[in-house]
């Protein structure tokens, strides 16, 4: 199998926001699908710290969520999480955060920010999307229920920077996840096994 590598004066990492609340497996192979298909040398999980987009509900704890998504991905040597926002007073926004990934990891570094098309439809009410066109590629990875085709929508800066990926689909949302557990259905193979023992034994979801 041929392999395209990176040039070797420029480094690709992706980073794979997210509330996690909880993580499944529909984020994990959205991530697996970007690193083989751009050549990421890592994904790094950024867990939100304070969402400015979700505080309408109660979300789980920072360090619970990233608790989980430090289990999810253990089993995969280029994963890693970050405390990044986590650790900060937010609130918290993807250009902010990727700006500070640029000063820690330098110039040689291009970053990856992958999403479902979902979030990247909404991008034009975070903070200054075309700056964040600009400062990173957008991994724009299919999900269930969402037109790819829409991106047409979007201005031509922000366009130049999304890179469409399809993934086979998964219907696999946190939301969902969340519901079952408190209707006290399984969520067995929705997240992986140590995620699974997790929330149950702390009891997440469940009111
Ligand atoms: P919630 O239902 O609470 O919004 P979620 O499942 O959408 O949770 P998020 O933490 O909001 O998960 O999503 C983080 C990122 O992962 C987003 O960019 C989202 O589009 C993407 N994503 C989530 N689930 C999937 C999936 N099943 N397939 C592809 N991308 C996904
Ligand atoms: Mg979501």
């Amino acid at each position: 199998v041929h392999v395209t590598e990176p040039s070797v004066d420029q480094v690709r990492i992706g980073v794979m926001g997210g509330t996690f609340d909880p993580i499944h497996n529909g984020h994990l192979l959205a991530a697996e699908e970007a690193r083989c298909n751009f050549n990421l040398r890592e994904v790094i999980f950024v867990p939100s710290g304070h969402p400015p987009h979700k505080d309408v509900r109660r979300i789980s704890s920072p360090e619970d969520r990233f608790r989980m998504v430090s289990l999810a991905v253990g089993g995969n040597r280029f994963f890693r999480v970050s405390r990044i926002e986590m650790d900060s007073p937010g609130p918290h926004h993807t250009v902010d955060t990727i700006g500070n990934l640029i000063k820690q990891y330098g110039p040689r570094v291009s970053f990856y920010f992958i999403t479902g098309i979902d979030s990247v439809l909404q991008i034009m009410s975070w903070k200054s999307p075309l700056r964040l066109a600009e400062v990173c590629r957008l991994v724009a990875v299919s999900r269930p229920g969402y037109n790819l085709d829409r991106i047409r929508d979007l201005p031509e800066e922000v366009r130049a920077s999304v890179r469409v990926l399809e993934i086979p689909l998964m219907a696999i949302s946190s939301t969902d996840i969340r519901n079952r557990v408190r209707e006290g259905r399984s969520v067995r193979y929705l997240v992986p096994d140590p995620v699974h023992r997790y929330l149950l034994e702390r009891g997440l979801y469940r009111c």
